[in-house]
C-alpha cells in the first residue's frame, strides 16, 4: 500500500489548508519523533509541536491532530511516531484493551516448539515467532498458524484478519511446520545477488527445496514440514534442481502476543534436560 492511499484512508475531516502534522511537508505515515522534536530545522520538527498526546496506550502512547483528528502512535521508546489509518483504529483498541498473554501451560507448549526471531536483515529484535496448529475458544482446529511476539500494536497489513493470542484454549506441533533448526536457518539467511535469502533443505525421502527468506510451513505436492532437514554437508557443494519456496502466507493464521521478559525468554537457547 502506497503512503497516498494510507492517508487518504485515514479520514482528515478536511484538507482545505490543511494541518502541520498531516499536510505539511512530505507526506508521511512515519516518522523519528526524537530526530524530529531535538532538530529544529527537521521537516518533521512542527508536528512535534502540532501532534498532542492524548493518553498511555498498553505500551506507548496515543496522539492526536487537533486540527482534523488524526491519529498517531508513539512508541514506548517515544523514538518512533506511527499515523494510525482509520481502518486500524478498531484493530489498535482491541490490541490495547487486554493483555494478551499465554497460560504457562501454553507458554510451555511455545517453549517445546522452539521461537524463531525476526529475519536477520531486520531491524526488529524484540520479536519471536512460534508456528504451531492452534484451538480456539470457538473450537476452531486450525492447522496452520504463526504465533507472534510483538511489543507494538499492529498497524501493518495483513492477508487475513488478525487473531488475538487469548482467544487460544490449545496450542500444538503442526505436521506443516519446519523443524526448529531449518527454521532458524531461514531466519539467518544471507541475500545472495538475486536478493533471494536461500536455505537448502531436504525432505526424509530425498526431494530437495530452497526455502527463500524466513519460511514457517511447507505443504508441496503432499510432502509436510515436519519431514523437512537441513541439508547435509555432502549435498551441500552438489547442484540440484530444487524448487524455491517462500513463506506461504495466505495459508497462515496470525495470532498475536505481547512482547515482554517471558517472551523474550522463548528465544534464549533451551536448558539441558
Ligand atoms: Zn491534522
Amino acid at each position: 500500500m502506497g503512503l497516498d492511499s494510507l492517508i487518504s484512508g485515514a479520514g482528515r475531516k478536511s484538507s482545505a489548508g490543511g494541518c502541520p502534522a498531516c499536510d505539511g511537508g512530505e507526506k508521511t505515515v512515519q516518522f523519528d519523533w526524537k530526530l524530529a522534536s531535538d532538530a529544529p530545522d527537521s521537516e518533521f520538527h512542527i508536528y512535534t509541536q502540532t501532534l498532542v498526546e492524548k493518553k498511555p496506550l498498553k505500551t506507548g502512547f496515543f496522539f492526536e491532530c487537533p486540527h482534523c483528528e488524526q491519529s498517531w502512535y508513539l512508541d514506548s521508546k517515544r523514538e518512533r511516531m506511527s499515523l494510525i489509518p482509520l481502518p486500524k483504529s478498531a484493530l489498535l483498541e482491541r490490541w490495547n484493551s487486554s493483555p494478551l498473554s499465554l497460560t504457562p501451560d501454553l507458554f510451555n507448549k511455545c517453549r517445546e516448539i522452539g521461537a524463531t526471531p525476526a529475519h536477520r536483515s531486520s531491524a526488529e529484535r524484540n520479536y519471536a515467532e512460534v508456528p504451531c496448529k492452534v484451538r480456539t475458544h470457538q473450537s476452531e482446529l486450525l492447522d496452520k498458524c504463526l504465533l507472534f511476539f510483538k511489543g507494538y500494536p499492529p498497524l501493518g497489513d495483513f492477508l487475513k484478519p488478525l487473531r488475538w493470542a487469548d482467544e487460544i484454549t490449545e496450542l500444538h506441533p503442526s505436521d506443516y511446520s519446519l523443524p526448529f533448526p531449518v527454521r532458524f536457518n531461514t531466519s539467518q539467511s544471507q541475500p545472495d545477488e538475486k536478493g533471494r535469502c536461500l536455505t537448502r533443505v531436504t525432505s526424509v525421502n530425498g526431494l530437495s527445496f530452497s526455502l527463500n527468506w524466513t519460511v514457517n510451513f511447507l505443504d508441496h505436492k503432499g510432502v509436510q514440514g515436519k519431514e523437512i532437514r537441513l541439508n547435509s554437508g555432502e549435498l551441500k557443494g552438489k547442484k540440484v534442481r530444487a524448487p524455491i519456496l517462500t513463506e506461504p502466507m495466505k495459508e497462515i493464521t496470525f495470532f498475536m502476543a505481547d512482547w515482554n521478559e517471558n517472551a523474550r525468554q522463548l528465544l534464549m537457547p533451551k536448558p539441558i534436560s
